[in-house]
Formats: C-alpha cells, structure tokens, sequence
C-alpha cells in the first residue's frame, strides 16, 4: 500500500517560528527532503479559565534517531506498552481496526479527543500530540493521534526504572531541559510510542 501523504497541518508546526519544523532535534538532517521520514510530538498543556492549549514541549526526529531512542527501551516495556495499546483499542473496536472515513474526516475534531479513551482534550491539563511525517506531508496511514493524560499517566506506570532512566537521559542530552519541560520530563508523564 502507498502512503496516503497529505499536507502539514498547523497543529504540527514549530511553535518556535509557526513553520513547519525543518530538522531533526539529534542529528539535524533536513527533515523536508523526499522520502525523509520523521516523528513530531508535542506536550500540551491547558489552563484553567483559558480556551486555548500552550505547548510546553515539541520535537521533530527523524525516523533513525527515533530508532535509536527507543534502543533504549527494555523488551519487557516495549511489550508492556504494546499490549496496553492494544488492549485499548479493542476496547474500541471489536475487530482491533479503527477506520478513519477519509470522505469525512476533521482533522481537528480527530486530535479533540484522546485516541484510545475518546475523552476531550479540552478537560484535561495535559495532552499530546504525536504524527508521522514525510518531507513536507503527514502520512495518514499512521494517522496523527491526541493522547490524554490518563493514557500517560497509565503508559508510565508500564515502564521499567531503567527504561524511564534510559528515556530520561536521551531527553536530557537531545531535549535539554526547561522549567516547564522537567516538570514534564522529570515528572516522567512523556511517552514515546
Ligand atoms: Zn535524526
């Protein structure tokens, strides 16, 4: 099956300059090339009183660095992780698909809700948004996903010590840190799929 590409949406554009992101955070190889396939995630955060969500948090890796990080997560966590998904989805969905009618599909009323529990990102203090890109385009076959706190929160809870140490060093060497950001990272609420 070919990829089914379709152009960068403003929810996945740098918040530093309100463009698309153009390298990747580890080893800075141009993201916008043909056939470069990347990951953009970014940490939400919602204030109280406020109708708007700030992002406290966002990369853009390539597929390689990607790799690379998730080398650092154990065996047991990686399918520790897989099954919880897995089993949310079911949940979901009897036949563990979820079919995306693309003749009537919002992207934004998609990445309203958390993907695996449905539950509005509007009532939550923290989110995220992650997506597969390449060059310029998103790729919907791995469509974009919204995942709330509570799905966090549970992810984390999945993962080994040393699998959240390894995570946590790699974010530290790549991410460096800000006062929002090590709330987020050292709170260990971030996870990489
Ligand atoms: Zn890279």
């Amino acid at each position: 099956m070919s990829d089914y590409l379709v152009d960068i949406p403003e929810q996945f554009y740098s918040d530093g300059d309100g463009k698309p992101f153009e390298t990747c955070v580890v080893c800075g190889r141009n993201l916008m090339e043909d056939g470069t396939r990347y990951v953009i995630e970014k940490a939400m955060k919602n204030y109280e009183g406020y109708d708007f969500s700030a992002t406290v948090f966002e990369y853009a890796m390539c597929l390689d660095c990607y790799q690379e990080m998730q080398k650092g997560m154990s065996e047991e966590s990686m399918q520790n992780l897989q099954q919880y998904q897995m089993r949310l989805v079911q949940e979901k969905s009897a036949d563990g698909v979820i079919a995306i009618d693309l003749s009537d599909f919002s992207l934004s009323d998609w990445l309203s809700k958390c993907f695996f529990k449905d539950k509005p990102v509007s009532e939550m203090k923290e989110y995220q948004l992650i997506g597969q890109f390449e060059g310029n385009h998103m790729i919907m076959n791995m469509p974009p996903m919204a995942i709330g706190e509570e799905v966090m929160e549970e992810m984390s809870e999945l993962l080994s010590e040393q699998t959240k140490g390894e995570m946590d060093r790699f974010r530290r060497d790549f991410l460096g840190p800000s006062p929002e950001i090590e709330e987020l990272i050292y709170g260990r609420k971030l996870i990489f799929l």
